[in-house]
């Protein structure tokens, strides 16, 4: 089955008897029991709920793994994730990962015993060079935020092959729809679906997809201990997002390109990042494993006044956390995204006080285009922005 047909029905399509055409949604905590020692397959919402199962089960298709795990945030996700793990083990990660993972290592895991090295994944050398006995695990974002840089899937699982050592791959900026990490030789995917496969805006949620069934087992046994599980009528919300997923990372995507090098002609830009630029320097590698290069874009201004201006200027586009759903948004990662980062290590990455990025959305483009234009140079309000 394609890929879009997934989205819409899931690996085979959920009609009851009323003939419903959307799923429904099980807001039920608990479930009876036929007699003493048998179960419906369903027991308590915690362990197993009939939503629940619907998403993980289409998004483990889509993202070709043996299981998925629904999760009440992205973070609760990778928090669970870590329990996997035990004191002295090591691993390596990304150096420009997402801020709240990165708050999650060092003040939560490196307490809990585990030990991290940060590096630029981009180059596998860097990695290889911290690879010791303990190393449990390679954990990276690509295309990282807010830097955009892109980490060679396969290379990476390469190497953790040799050294067996698990490859984590948060794939929450290009969804299965542009890149699928486990065809690639991942073990686990991360995702914040809050971001893309929702698309919306309107809910939090997690997931883990696993390509090992005693992986898939463990961490099951984990999130029913620990109870970070997705509700059911947020399983419904993503559910539904995911039905046009490709629509919208097909649209969004165009419109980040055109927006991309749009920003490259104007004076007061004076760098984009984004992959999908043939002058990125991961341009290349980025076609090799990806289908698409999304729609984040990162670029740097001339001062700090007119990253300040834009942000303050904005109409249509608005200013605030989050990413990946169809409404535009624009955020100035170094006080938000990444304002735990330690100072020293943002600017080592490019993230000053210049930087902004977006998350560009399905608007219509020269609207887009007019907005970002009027902040930029404070002329005068095009009506069509003016909402
Ligand atoms: C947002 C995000 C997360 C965290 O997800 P939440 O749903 O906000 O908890 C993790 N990784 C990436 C890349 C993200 O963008």
């Amino acid at each position: 089955m394609d890929f879009s047909t997934i989205c819409v029905h899931g690996k085979k399509k959920h009609i009851d008897a009323t003939g419903a055409v959307i799923e429904p949604i099980y807001q039920s905590a608990t479930f009876a029991h036929p007699g003493v020692g048998e179960s419906t397959g369903y027991d308590y919402s915690r362990l197993q709920n009939p939503t629940r199962f619907i998403i993980e089960e289409k998004l483990a298709a889509m993202e070709e793994g043996i299981d998925c795990i629904a999760f009440s945030t992205g973070m609760a996700a990778i928090s669970c994730l870590m329990e996997l793990f035990c004191p002295g083990d090591h691993f390596i990660v990304s150096d420009d990962l997402y801020g709240g993972t990165s708050r999650l290592f060092d003040f939560i895991s490196k307490k809990n015993g585990l030990r991290f090295d940060c590096v630029n994944t981009s180059f596998i050398e860097e990695i290889a060079k911290c690879i010791c006995s303990n190393t449990k695990a390679i954990f990276i974002e690509t295309p990282t935020n807010p830097m955009m840089q892109v980490t060679d899937i396969r290379a990476v699982s390469e190497l953790a092959k040799k050294h067996n050592c698990l490859l984590i791959v948060d794939n929450t900026f290009l969804t299965p729809y542009f890149q699928k990490p486990l065809l690639l030789g991942a073990d686990i995917v991360v995702h914040s679906g809050t971001k893309f496969l929702c698309g919306h805006n309107d809910t939090l949620c997690g997931f883990l997809v696993i390509r090992d069934a005693e992986i898939s087992e463990k961490i099951r046994f984990l999130s029913k201990t620990i109870g970070a599980c997705l509700a059911p009528f947020d399983c419904f919300l993503v559910n539904r997002g995911i039905k046009t997923l490709p629509l919208r990372m097909k649209t969004q995507e165009k419109n980040a390109l055109e927006l991309a090098k749009w920003l490259e002609t104007k004076e007061k830009v004076k760098k984009v990042y984004y992959v999908g630029l043939p002058n990125h320097p991961d341009y290349e590698i980025s076609c090799q494993q990806a289908s698409g290069f999304g729609s984040m874009i990162s670029f740097e201004v001339d001062s700090e006044r007119t990253a300040r201006q834009i942000l303050s200027r904005v109409r249509l586009i608005l200013f605030a956390e989050s990413l990946g759903g169809v409404e535009t948004l624009i955020t100035y990662p170094t006080m938000q995204t990444h304002a735990d980062v330690p100072l020293e290590q943002r600017l080592k990455k490019g993230i000053n006080d210049r930087l902004l990025r977006l998350s560009v959305g399905v608007e219509d483009l020269e609207d887009l285009q007019a907005d970002l234009q009027q902040a930029l140079e404070g002329e005068s309000i095009d009506e069509r922005v003016s909402i």
